[in-house]
């Protein structure tokens, strides 16, 4: 095994319209809230070897920002000796010391630790309903003044169309790397996209 995908929360802020959860939630399907602990993850990985293993903590249902344990399991992977662990997240929950920590944290680790922001937009982040983008780039800069490795994800949308050679220039400044997406999830069906699309134009993510 060379890389591995963890989902560490079921939880999120936010309501993004594409989203496995808002979907469900839409269909009056309720997700139910877990996490995993580091106690869990030691559990499960202490009897494998993950010295140069790469690790993505993503998620289908959950954000691992929302995942309490988040720093504990991180360090517990980087001190395993993996190679690489990417953690990509809405960054808009956890306090200021927190994300000071983080940094500080991904700072020894020798760009190891890499949080890819998830921001779509500079000054609106519309698709990342309920997420508080002032938060966000208070979080990003703590992270990143604390000597934190990280690139910056956008979704390239009408709504944040005219923002993206501010967004590339403001990431090239604050020593991310920039990387766009338009892609949608492989399960969307094509009514599902059109539906999406409209939202995502009229705003409409109520
Ligand atoms: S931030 Fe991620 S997990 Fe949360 S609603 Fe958006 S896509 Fe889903």
């Amino acid at each position: 095994m060379k890389a591995l995908e963890i989902e560490l929360t079921s939880a999120c802020n936010a309501r993004c319209p594409i989203c496995m959860r808002t979907r469900l939630i839409e269909r009056g399907i309720p997700v139910k809230k877990e996490h995993y602990t580091v106690d869990n993850i030691k559990q499960y990985f202490d009897p494998i070897d993950m010295k140069g293993m790469r690790v993505k903590f993503c998620g289908v249902l959950g954000d691992p920002i929302a995942c309490p344990e988040l720093y504990e399991i991180s360090e517990y992977f980087l001190n395993r000796e993996v190679k690489h662990i990417e953690v990509s997240t809405n960054a808009g929950l956890k306090t200021t010391k927190w994300w000071e920590r983080y940094g500080e944290l991904s700072s020894k680790s020798d760009n190891r630790l890499e949080i890819h922001f998830a921001i779509d937009g500079v000054n609106t982040n519309d698709y990342r309903v309920g997420v508080n983008l002032e938060k966000v780039w208070n979080n990003v800069d703590t992270y990143l003044n604390a000597g934190g490795f990280a690139s910056w994800q956008y979704i390239i949308f009408k709504y944040n169309e005219h923002e993206l050679e501010e967004a590339r220039t403001i990431a090239k400044d604050k020593g991310m790397k920039f990387i766009t997406r338009t892609a949608w999830k492989n399960d969307v069906s094509e009514i599902e996209q059109a539906d999406i699309k409209r939202k995502a134009e009229n705003k409409d993510y109520a």
